[in-house]
């Protein structure tokens, strides 16, 4: 049965492993749970996170860094306790996929079997950061978390859309076989401060398209949509379910809907440019349409996300700018 989800008010004497730290995301969560009097170890590659990103969480005393390739070997944790350990350390953006695919895939399953195993061997809580890509191009709508998916297994995003599948397969087998304390998102588009300006997602892109003047690129009519999360909002999300006592997934995200075209003019709007739509070819297997179902989430919390659009974008494009 779930219950509704107590989260804690401390997590002092507790500690945190954050497998892809330098990635904005989990950079954002590491300094929350540092806030939160947790201790926090990350764990990075750099193959997409920043250097700068570790930098700012170095700051904390209560944080400490390791530079590893997690699918070919974890730091030794003998003598220490772990109490959560958090899988974040997959590429995620499409040109990723075309640019390190073999890379993605090792990580998802090579590592995700070693923070299971570490996992087990802690008796910790674990969470796998998977992605709203297991439903590929969906055919319902909004998508709910019963809804098994629609993936080309031979495309150009398979490498990271099957990789998650099998990372989520791999985390509810260590539940069922071993009765390990698993936890699984799927996280759909999320945006904001951290995020590397080059990263060829549409929301960076559009941003620094933006900011210097330049054509928006929007590829396809324009049509298809996507629902923007502000990556503050996430990570609120993230923390309800890692301590809910629930191991199914969850869509964790912003229903707010907006077609890539509006997208583009929102942006061009907020940050008060002169640039000029151009359409350009639509990437094969990019999904229509893409919106969380929430109603699971916000069964067993208070999850709402407080950061609309307009504000996270200014936000995001003041950090693009302190960059320069
Ligand atoms: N996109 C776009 N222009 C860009 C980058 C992306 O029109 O410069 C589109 C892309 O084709 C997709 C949507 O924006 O339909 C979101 O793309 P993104 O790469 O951010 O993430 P995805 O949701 O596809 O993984």
């Amino acid at each position: 049965m779930s219950q509704r989800v107590v989260l804690p008010t401390s997590l002092e004497g507790k500690t945190i492993l954050v497998a892809g730290a330098a990635g904005f995301v989990p950079s954002t969560l590491a300094e929350f749970y540092l806030n939160l009097g947790a201790k926090v170890i990350g764990l990075d590659n750099f193959i997409t996170g920043s250097k700068s990103n570790i930098e700012l969480l170095s700051k904390y005393d209560n944080f400490d860094f390791h530079e590893c390739n997690i699918y070919e070997s974890l730091p030794d944790f003998k003598g220490l306790d772990l109490d959560y350990i958090f899988s974040l350390a997959s590429p995620a953006s499409p040109i990723d996929f075309s640019e390190i695919p073999l890379e993605i895939m090792r990580v998802n399953s090579e590592g995700t079997l070693k923070l299971l195993e570490l996992t087990k061997e802690k008796k910790a809580r674990f969470l796998e950061a998977s992605t709203s890509e297991v439903y590929g191009d969906p055919e319902i709508h909004p998508q709910v978390e019963e809804y098994v998916g629609c993936v080309n297994p031979i495309g150009p995003r398979s490498c990271y859309d099957e990789s998650k599948r099998f990372a989520e397969a791999m985390t509810m087998s260590f539940h069922r076989r071993y009765g390990l304390d698993t936890r699984i998102i799927r996280i759909f588009n999320t945006y904001g401060p951290r995020m590397r300006p080059n990263d060829g997602r549409v929301i960076p892109n559009f941003i620094n398209q933006a900011m210097a003047g330049d054509d928006i690129t929007v590829y396809g009519d324009g049509t298809q949509t996507r629902s923007f999360c502000y990556v503050t909002d996430l990570v609120n999300a993230i923390h309800n379910v890692m301590f809910s006592n629930v191991h199914t997934p969850f869509n964790c995200g912003n229903p707010d809907e907006y077609s890539i075209e509006e997208c583009a003019k929102e942006i061009i709007k907020v940050l008060g440019s002169t640039s000029k739509i151009v359409y350009k070819a639509l990437p094969e297997d990019d999904p229509k349409k893409r919106r969380p179902n929430l109603n699971k989430l916000q069964s067993i919390c208070d999850y709402k996300p407080i950061v609309g659009f307009e504000e996270g974008i200014k936000r995001t494009a003041e950090y693009f700018k302190s960059l320069k």
